[in-house]
């Protein structure tokens, strides 16, 4: 095999651009993607890493590379393939996918981080510690200390014994432990109290035996298996077999990464895999979009170094820089906060099968509801799916019942149905037993638009083309999509008018509904207005699962990954909304979302109920969620997919445009279909482009072209050269979404 003759390379300050080296013959062989190497740089030589080696350089002339600096490269190979594949997969550069791998902190600060003791005890001196540490009190103390704890830092050591530095220190000197310097961390948190399973494993179910059995003879197979698409009801054990599979990968000496949502990462999820692996010494790396840039600093070169094997956390985890990486998990598969807003725009989901690809490990994608697009791939035998049907200890699934709104007795007050006969009874009945309940409206705010009734007026956003949010709790109008806000007015800032009318209903008049409804209610409101500060989140949780609250009203906040046994009521107030936006996949996040937090329901002895309140009741998805019927409701909607061609039959990108003149976007982004059309032909079909549904955030005016294609990368040249490349007029943005999910 010929070695590669060119080497492009990221200078190790700032990864803006990449740099084309020649390779010479003496280090032919020698260098791997991510190495670290040194090349000449004006009159200089400086540090930079190998991302690629292209068959022919950018530029003419290309110097050569000075050395190899160095036995390990920063970023793991598999981690450089992983870039690659996600520039010519979402549309960006090289250097735009590197930059999201390796965070900032650890490319502005290589190497940083306030240098600790770190003391270990050495292996196999029980003897000469019993006999040199007979009379010496303190240092047996702390040798039995160090022994249970299996080392830790210095003054961390000294801080939570309470044993004095001269003993710890007389232990190193008598060769009973061991002292390194590291990049000193953060003691890790101590695993939450309380938590009922906390390390304690039960024994598998038939179903989660078998699927145990599925996924040693997959991933038994070369490059790791087919990824699994494990399906389970909520409530099956799907998380018991993450950890079992955990723990197989890391008796092999493996890594491994769980995806959570973030909104899942909550003490009560990280506790329980904490818990586990305590078990086996195996330090747990927890990354959280909350951490501070040098605790990710931190955590980076703690995984880096090996020292911590396995990470939990949200997307971006998945690019922890692990090596030898045996197992990826992706739980609720199905969650949009997978997809990145911003450039660029990947699919952590969709990239964990990938980089399970190129690592040769195995990827589980779990969840009750999976996606169409997963479904979609099991159905084809690209992933192995794997079910669990029955709750653990046969818990029912709960039983739901739809009250049709159309017949209930309107509000005097002329406001919005909030709380139905029906479920305000099951409340309070829930109330009296000591159980608990939960109320969802994933909208916040009070009203999401105020009008008033004679002249018409909306109070609109003055940047954006939508309504303002009422909010009650500050008195003022908020914009949801630019964070603009204003007082709310007093009376009709067009005709004066005292009579305003809030229109639709958020969680404030959620709240509201259920304190008048039900005097003496304890009850907590989440959503990300109310869990604002640092650890409220928490804290209400704890609350709720100590049955210090009755009931938890919010957002989708409310209804994922929680578990409480003593939740035996749900209810959904107002679905219809979601269910009439301009999506295609509105009615699957629907089904999704009902599904899911009718799974909070009835998890402990007790068999729950939940109530969905809608305009709509029948509604496929909401008929389809009140049977548990995952199956039905995914082939009647892959039927209407497969003949609108909307994915997973066929992919989705949206090509976006964004700018102040009105005109001049739209004449932009005609043009470039224009030229795509002239470019593929008969090859793609290119619509007429359109203004977005929401036509204007942030004074931008807003149009869209929206391609449904069979393959992407054979696109993505004409894409980026027609779409990214050209300079369009000032103040305008446009770009490429592949596999789009936020069409609005
Ligand atoms: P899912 O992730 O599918 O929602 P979990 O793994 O969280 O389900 O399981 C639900 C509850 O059942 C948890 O409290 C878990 O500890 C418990 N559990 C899981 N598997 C078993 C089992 N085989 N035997 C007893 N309890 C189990
Ligand atoms: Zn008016
Ligand atoms: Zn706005």
């Amino acid at each position: 095999m010929a070695f590669p003759e060119f080497v492009r390379v990221a200078p190790e300050l700032g990864l803006d651009r990449l740099f084309d080296y020649r390779i010479p013959e003496f280090l032919h062989g020698q260098i791997q993607l991510g190495q670290r190497l040194k090349v000449p740089w004006g009159r200089r030589e400086i540090l930079a890493y190998a991302v690629d080696f292209p068959r022919q350089p950018e530029v003419e002339k290309v110097r050569d590379v000075s050395a190899v600096a160095g036995e390990r490269p920063l970023l793991p190979a598999g981690l450089c393939q992983l870039a690659r594949w996600m520039a010519d997969y979402y549309a960006c550069d090289l250097a735009a996918a590197l930059r999201t791998i390796l965070p900032g902190p650890v490319r502005s600060h290589e190497g940083g981080g306030k240098m600790a003791w770190w003391i270990e005890p050495v292996a196999g001196r029980e003897e000469l510690a019993a006999k040199v540490l007979k009379g010496a009190k303190a240092q047996a103390k702390a040798w039995d200390y160090l022994k249970k704890s299996g080392g830790g830092w210095f003054t961390v050591l000294v801080r939570d014994s309470g044993i004095g530095t001269a003993s710890w220190k007389a232990l190193v000197d008598r060769g009973l432990a061991e002292r390194s310097e590291r990049r000193f961390m953060k003691a890790e948190e101590e695993p939450e109290a309380g938590w009922p399973d906390a390390g304690k494993k039960p024994e598998l179910g038939e179903e989660q035996v078998a699927g145990m059995k599925s996924w040693e003879a997959e991933r038994g197979k070369k490059g790791g298996g087919r990824p699994i698409l494990l399906e389970g009801v909520t409530g099956s054990g799907k998380t018991e077999i993450y950890l079992r599979a955990l723990e197989a990968v890391l008796a092999e000496g493996k890594t491994a990464v769980v995806l959570v949502p973030e909104i899942s990462l909550t003490p009560q999820t990280v506790a329980r895999f904490r818990g586990r692996l305590a078990g086996q010494r195996v330090r747990l790396c927890v990354l959280h979009s909350a951490q501070t840039t040098a605790e990710r600093r931190e955590s980076w070169h703690e995984i880096r170094e090996g020292r911590a094997r396995v990470v939990i956390g949200a997307r971006s985890a998945l690019f922890a820089p692990l090596e030898n990486l045996g197992l990826i998990v992706v739980d609720e598969e199905h969650d949009g906060g997978y997809k990145q807003g911003e450039s660029p725009r990947y699919h952590a989901r969709d990239l964990a099968v990938v980089r399970g690809k190129i690592e040769g490990a195995s990827v589980i994608l779990g969840s009750a509801t999976p996606s169409l697009e997963s479904a979609y791939n099991a159905d084809r035998e690209r992933y192995l799916r794997v079910r669990l049907r029955k709750r653990v200890d046969g818990a029912r699934l709960p039983k739901v019942q739809i009250v049709d709104l159309r017949k209930e007795e309107k509000p005097k007050t002329g406001g919005p149905v909030m709380l139905s006969a029906a479920l305000r009874q099951a409340l309070e009945e829930r109330r009296k037993k000591g159980e608990q309940s939960l109320v969802l409206l994933n909208r916040r705010g009070y009203a999401p638009s105020v009008q008033c009734p004679h002249c018409g007026r909306v109070e609109e956003c003055e940047r954006c083309a939508v309504p303002m949010t009422y909010h009650r709790s500050d008195g003022r109008m908020k914009c949801h999509f630019c964070d603009a806000e204003r007082p709310a007015p007093g009376v009709c800032p067009g005709c004066g008018s005292p009579q305003l009318k809030f229109t639709g209903a958020g969680t404030e008049r959620l709240e509201e509904a259920v304190v008048e409804a039900l005097p003496g209610v304890r009850w907590t409101r989440m959503d990300s207005d109310s869990m604002k500060a640092r650890g409220a989140h928490g804290k209400a949780l704890a609350a709720f699962r100590e049955g210090r609250t009755d009931i938890l009203l919010g957002t989708q906040m409310i209804a994922k990954g929680l578990h409480f046994p003593n939740v035996t009521c749900v209810g959904v107030v107002g679905v219809d909304a979601a269910l009439s936006l301009p999506d295609f996949r509105a009615s699957e996040r629907v089904f999704q979302l009902l599904v899911q937090v009718a799974g909070r329901a009835g998890r402990g002895e007790i068999p729950g109920e939940v109530f969905v309140q809608t305009y709509t009741p029948f509604h496929p998805a909401i008929q389809f969620a009140r049977h548990h019927d995952v199956d039905g409701f995914r082939e009647q909607e892959l039927e209407y997919r497969k003949a609108h061609g909307y994915p997973p039959f066929r992919r989705a990108i949206l090509i976006s445009f964004s700018g102040p003149s009105e005109a001049q976007t739209a004449a932009s982004i005609r043009h470039t279909a224009e030229r795509l059309r002239g470019l593929w032909k008969e090859r793609v079909e290119v619509p007429e482009p359109s203004a977005a549904p929401i036509a204007r955030v942030e004074g931008k005016y807003r149009f869209q072209l929206f391609l449904l294609v069979d393959k992407v990368p054979e696109l993505m040249a004409d894409l980026k050269r027609e779409v990214l490349g050209p300079k369009w007029p000032v103040g305008m943005r446009a770009y490429v979404d592949v596999d789009a999910q936020d069409l609005l």
